[in-house]
């Protein structure tokens, strides 16, 4: 409304911060006034460019040592004025990634610092089963944690309260007005079960963690949970190729039970389709396209986009053999998860049998009932059910 009180907000800010130096100043979400100037109209863009202009004269107005240091957080650094990026002004800079095994570990330390937890939680198992989860994630998971141990009347947060609320975090909160009916419920079973039997009789697939057909927010009709042994920052071809069996796995098991398809492997094809054309147009994993890019990411600067979209970048030629390079991809996968499922009919009917009647498997269960050893390193099975105290 007042033109100018930002840029004056901003002369006040470092009139203080020169007062009490030695100093950090920290200005979170940068992005808000350090947008890129000049590509809007309008009077709120103006307030903002000139904000931005003073935060500009101040940092060159620094001596290099009248001890203050400016530090800012944001998480679009490609919207940035290019201005705040040189030197003298934000010069160095630090990509806090989604954090490690180790990095987990400790963020949830910090965020059940003041929660009453139960002797038997075990926090290295959460952060082993929470690959890509940000900081947040994790402050979220604890919180709902907390939660869900007061719904129980417990005083204490369990493990399995934990587990549930990273599971609630991953794929949304339970559905109970979704109501299947039992036709339906049968065939997400079978999707499922199809999905899970594929991973396990896959190489390299990640093992198995829980498959459920419970209906949730996010997930939709059922979901089946793989976990990575280790942090991972490198996949190999053959890992990418389980990856794409492992997500045809689904409509697979449905083809060969039903000899008909639903619309509900949707999601799969789609997260299929991309990872196929990724291997193709950026991993130089196709004979045939060869070793040349045809894809530009979409979000170049520091942080690759999340659902890994790219811009086209080639010939038509190219781009007529990249998708036909996709599609074989495509069908090489689901041919083979197809003559797995085949092969496993047996066991697909039995698991899918013990699905329909629990609704949930955890991972032990799974390979249990395959006959199969754990693989090594996975996550188990989650501890009983404390007693609930004072109810
Ligand atoms: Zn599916």
């Amino acid at each position: 409304m007042f033109v100018g009180v930002g840029a004056a907000r901003v002369r006040d800010l470092f009139e203080q911060a020169k007062a009490q130096a030695p100093c950090i100043v920290f200005i979170d979400e940068l992005d808000a006034i350090g947008r890129q100037r000049g590509v809007h109209i309008g009077a709120v863009n103006d307030e903002r460019e000139q904000t931005l202009n003073q935060l500009l004269v101040e940092m060159d107005g620094f001596e290099a040592n009248n001890g203050i240091i400016i530090l800012s957080a944001t998480n679009r650094p490609d919207v940035l004025d290019r201005a705040l990026l040189r030197p003298g002004r934000f010069d160095r800079q630090v990509v806090v990634d989604a954090p490690d095994l180790e990095g987990r570990l400790a963020v949830l330390k910090v965020h059940c610092r003041q929660k009453p937890l139960a002797q038997e939680v075990d926090l290295r198992r959460i952060a082993q089963s929470t690959p890509g989860f940000s900081g947040a994630d994790l402050a979220n998971g604890t919180n709902e944690a907390a939660l869900l141990a007061a719904r129980r009347g417990a005083k204490e947060i369990a493990q399995i309260d934990l587990e549930n609320a990273i599971e609630k975090v991953v794929a949304g909160p339970e559905r109970k007005s979704r109501r299947l009916n039992d036709e339906e419920r049968k065939r997400v079973a079978y999707h499922e079960t199809g999905h899970a039997l594929v991973a396990a009789y896959s190489k390299i697939a990640d093992p198995v963690h829980k498959i459920s057909i419970v209906p949730r927010g996010r997930a939709a009709l059922g979901y089946t949970m793989q976990l990575p042994v280790d942090d991972q920052f490198l996949s190999t071809r053959s890992n990418l190729i389980d990856r794409l069996q492992g997500l045809l796995g689904g409509r697979a098991a449905e083809e060969v039970v039903y000899h008909e398809v639903s619309t509900g492997a949707q999601n799969d094809l789609e997260r299929a389709t991309a990872l196929a054309r990724q291997m193709v147009c950026l991993y130089g994993m196709s004979d045939r396209v060869g070793l040349a890019q045809c894809g530009q990411p979409q979000n170049a600067m520091y942080i690759p986009s999340a659902d890994g979209s790219f811009q086209r970048d080639c010939s038509e030629q190219t781009a007529r053999e990249v998708d036909e390079e996709v599609k074989r991809l495509l069908t090489e996968a689901y041919a083979s998860a197809k003559s797995i499922l085949g092969t496993h009919s047996d066991q697909l009917e039995q698991v899918a049998t013990e699905l329909i009647k629990r609704e949930t498997l955890d991972g032990s269960a799974f390979y249990q009932l395959l006959g199969l050893p754990m693989p090594k390193g996975s996550v188990g099975e989650p501890p009983p059910i404390p007693p609930v105290l004072g109810s």
